[in-house]
Formats: structure tokens, sequence, C-alpha cells
């Protein structure tokens, strides 16, 4: 039986993140990562917020240097509308500029970051079952050539994103009030030669006849870019099962895409995922609690995966360092709850834009600057700054305004 202070299931952004702060404060962590890196993961256009967390962590001298795509901002695209949000000019006047990231790379050099700083990781390593009914939970481990052990912790913190492994094993799955979407995407060298084209920004495209259908185009530094579809399941039902055809199909329905795209070298091999919204019972329990991926994904419009997976890193890993020097922390009112705060507002900015709120108000031609300002705080990650009233009233003030928008339009 091996013995450790804090053990991390998953060394993602959330993990490396989680990990690399409690290190920082002297703490004993153990990273056990199912996977070798660098490993593919999807996620690349990155939020102004999750840059703060990246800095808090020691690591953003290290993401600077790597030679990321520089993002300044979103555009979206809706057959000849166009709008988009600067980072620089926001309401919450956060960090005027994030990356567009391959996460191979971006998630190698978090974990590699996370060990400069003394924190153990155990690649192609998998946690197989959990057990916190004792007076220490314990985590069962199995390597890469089957064999087993268990390890005792003070607390585990779950970083395994899409494996879901606390959820899954500790029944705390809860099902998701998103429909089923999937996505298709790949990554291309893209050949844009459209000089108006910005590559400092995510553009997101809307299909012209189904508002619900939309695609990413997320730029890298080296002349290639992150393309995908999202839809839900009817809508692919006409279309090829191969997923690079598939992909194409869509993309040719979709003039303002295709035309940019029409150069592009196809050369690498689609993927597709599909259910990805997810939710849980509860954030945590005695021993443990949920971080990112693991816990609740939403949509991935917003791009806010990374930025509330590092967020909650960074909340959980300041709460356990308290607890873990003697403190008693509330889980409920200090995590949770103000966790989801912000997680909410990306909620509802999500349900606006499958509802086509937030579309009405972002391409309205006369959205006044301080509205698009509110807007841009958001859309750079900031959901959690409550003195913005597109945060603090998310829902009311994103109808009313869409309401505004449509009948200033008839
Ligand atoms: P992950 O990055 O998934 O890391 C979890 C790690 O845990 C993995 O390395 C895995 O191998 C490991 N693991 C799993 N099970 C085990 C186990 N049993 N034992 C040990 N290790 C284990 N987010 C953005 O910010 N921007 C975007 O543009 C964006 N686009 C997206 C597009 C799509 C289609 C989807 C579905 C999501 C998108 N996201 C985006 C969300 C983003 O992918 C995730 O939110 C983000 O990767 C979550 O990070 P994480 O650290 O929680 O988990």
């Amino acid at each position: 039986m091996e013995r450790r202070q804090v053990v991390v299931i998953g060394a993602g952004p959330s993990g490396a993140i989680a990990a690399a702060l409690l290190k920082r404060q002297g703490h004993d962590v153990l990273i056990i990562e199912r996977q070798l890196f660098p490993r593919f993961s999807i996620g690349e256009s990155l939020l102004s917020h999750c840059l703060d967390f990246v800095e808090e962590a020691g690591m953003f001298d290290a993401v600077e240097a790597a030679g990321f795509q520089v993002k300044n901002g979103a555009a979206f695209a809706w057959g000849e509308r166009y709008t988009h949000f600067d980072f620089g000019d926001t309401f919450s006047n956060g960090k005027p500029t994030t990356f567009q990231v391959q996460r191979a790379t971006f998630d190698k050099l978090l974990a590699d970051q996370a060990e400069l700083q003394g924190v153990e990781i155990r690649y192609q390593e998998e946690i197989t079952a959990a057990h916190f009914d004792g007076p220490q939970p314990q985590l069962r481990a199995r390597r890469e050539d089957g064999s087993e052990y268990t390890i005792e912790a003070d607390f585990v913190l779950d970083a395994s994103g899409y494996g879901r492994v606390l959820p899954r094993l500790l029944d705390l799955e809860a099902p998701s009030n998103f429909p089923i979407r999937q996505a298709v995407f790949t990554h291309i060298e893209d050949r844009i030669d459209d000089k108006h084209f910005d590559r400092e920004k995510i553009l997101v495209s809307i299909h012209p006849t189904h508002r619900d259908i939309w695609f990413w185009l997320i730029p890298f530094s080296d002349g290639r870019c992150s393309l995908g579809v999202v839809a839900s399941a009817e809508h692919f039902q006409d279309k090829p099962e191969d997923l690079e055809a598939c992909l194409r199909a869509f993309i040719d329905e979709t003039p303002s895409l295709s035309g940019l795209l029409q150069n592009a070298v196809w050369d690498t091999p689609a993927r597709t995922i599909n259910g990805y919204s997810a939710n849980v019972k509860t954030l945590h329990g005695p021993g443990f609690a949920l971080l990112g991926n693991a816990a609740e994904f939403l949509d991935p419009v917003f791009s806010s995966g990374v930025t509330i997976a590092m967020r909650s890193a960074s909340m959980a890993a300041s709460l356990l360092h308290r607890q873990l020097q003697g403190e008693t922390v509330d889980w409920h009112t200090e995590f949770s709850v103000p966790l989801k705060r912000g997680v909410d507002t990306f909620r509802a900015y999500v349900e606006g834009w499958y509802e086509g709120t937030f579309q009405d108000v972002i391409f309205h031609s006369d959205s006044p600057p301080e509205i698009r300002r509110m807007i841009s705080a958001i859309l750079a990650g900031y959901a959690w700054d409550e003195r913005n009233p597109f945060v603090s009233e998310a829902k009311r003030r994103l109808r009313v305004i869409s309401e505004v928008c449509a009948s200033a339009a008839q």
C-alpha cells in the first residue's frame, strides 16, 4: 500500500494546474495518467481567463515561449453577416490576448511544467477502482503491464475529463439538460489566402439554413487549423458515414466557409465525439472533488471547457491547501456554489445560442458598444465577474436584448 497526500487522476489542464498549485504550497502530489503524453485532445481555442490560472501556476512564461498562435478575440459568420469581438476591449479588462493551441503540445507542456515544479506523474497507469468508505480514500491503479497496486491518500482530485472516473465508480453521473449533439473534426493545412481572414480569432460559422449547426475554424501558428462541425443527430442522417466526407458535406452546404477553405489540404483522418455534454449529482464528497470535464461539460460553442477546468482546479487547490493545514472548509459554499455561478453564465449563453437569441444579438447592426463589451468579457472567459450585468443576470439580459434586436429588425 502506497501512502500519498494528494492523488490527482489525469494530467490534462485541470490536473496539471491543480497539482502544480498544491505542490507550490508544499504538498505531496502524485498524478496518475492513463495515456502517454503527447496525446491528442480536442479543445484548442483558449479564453483569456484561463491564462490567469496558467500564470498562478507559474507556467505562463513557458506557454508564451512555446510559439502558439496568439488569439485576440472571436469572430462569427452567418452567410454575408460577420461580426467579431475583441478581448482587448471588454467590460472585465482581463488579458487582451490568449492562444490557439494544439492540445497535444499544450497539455504536455503544462504537465512537464508541473513535473519541473516537483509533481510526480505516472503515465500509462489507470485508476480502476476507488473506495471512500474507510478512514482514508483508497484508489486502485493498474500499470501498463497489467499489474495493480493500491494508493491511500488524504484527498483525491478527479481531473480525468471524459474518463469521468469518480462519477462512474461512485455513481455520481447525472443527465445533462442539453440534447445529444455530435462533433466531427480534423486538422488541415488551411492555405487560406483571403487577406481579410483574421488568424488571431476563432471563426464560428453558422450553417445557412439550420441555425443550430455550426462550425469552428481555429487557426494555428503553422498554417494549419482545427476544423469541426457540431450538429444534432437528425442532421447526420443524410450525410456520408466516412467522417471526412461527412465534414466536407456540411462545409459544402456553407459557402462562406467552403470558399475560405477551397485550397485546403486534408491530410489528417477526421474524428468524432458524440453526446459529450455531461453532469454530476455533486462536485465533491468526503475525500474527493471533481475538476473540469470530470464534473460537468456544457457545449463547445464558447470554448469555455479549458477555462472552467482551470478555474475549478485553482479553486479546489486553494481550498484543499487550507484543509490540509487543518482548517475546516465547506466544499459546498466555497467550491460548488461559486464555481457553478460562472458555469451557469455560460449555460445561459449556450442555451441562447441554440435558441438563436444570442445570434440575434451579436449580428444586430446597432448593438450598443457597452453591451458588446459586456458580451466580449464573457467570450473572453470572465463569466464569474458579477459586476458585469450580463453575468449577474445572464438569462434575463439576453432575453430582453434579443427582443429589442428582433423588434428593431422588423
Ligand atoms: P482532459 O483534458 O480530458 O484530461 C483528462 C485526462 O485524464 C486525460 O489525459 C485522460 O487520459 C486522463 N484519464 C482519463 N481516465 C483516466 C483514468 N482512469 N486513470 C488515469 N487517467 C485518466 N474547450 C476549450 O477550452 N476550447 C475549445 O475550443 C474546446 N473545443 C471543444 C470541442 C469539442 C467538440 C468538445 C467535445 C470539447 C471542447 N472543449 C473545448 C472542451 C475541452 O475539450 C475540455 O473541457 C478540456 O479538455 C477539459 O480538461 P480536463 O483537464 O478536465 O480533462
